[in-house]
């Protein structure tokens, strides 16, 4: 009595290549290309610096803080 067992079937790739996030340091993956967008607006959030007085942007946060003096009145000499 001998039981054969099938096994080994070959790994296919799922349909539909992942979807992989482009932002540097990041590389999250999603199957669907809605959920890749959704992800992509945390980062948009997380790179800029708003100015809340007058709503400028920046990219670093130390710009941000040297542009929020010329509204506290802390201007350094230039
Ligand atoms: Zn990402
Ligand atoms: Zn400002």
């Amino acid at each position: 009595m001998t039981l054969v067992h099938r096994k080994g079937r070959p790994q296919v790739c799922p349909k539909g290549r992942p979807q992989v996030c482009p932002q540097p340091g990041c590389g999250k993956r999603f199957y669907l290309a809605n959920h890749l967008r959704r992800h992509l607006g945390v980062h948009s959030g997380v790179r800029e610096f708003t100015c809340d007085t007058c709503g400028k942007s920046f990219k670093r946060k130390n710009h941000l803080e040297v542009h929020r003096r010329t509204h506290t009145g802390e201007t350094p000499l230039q």
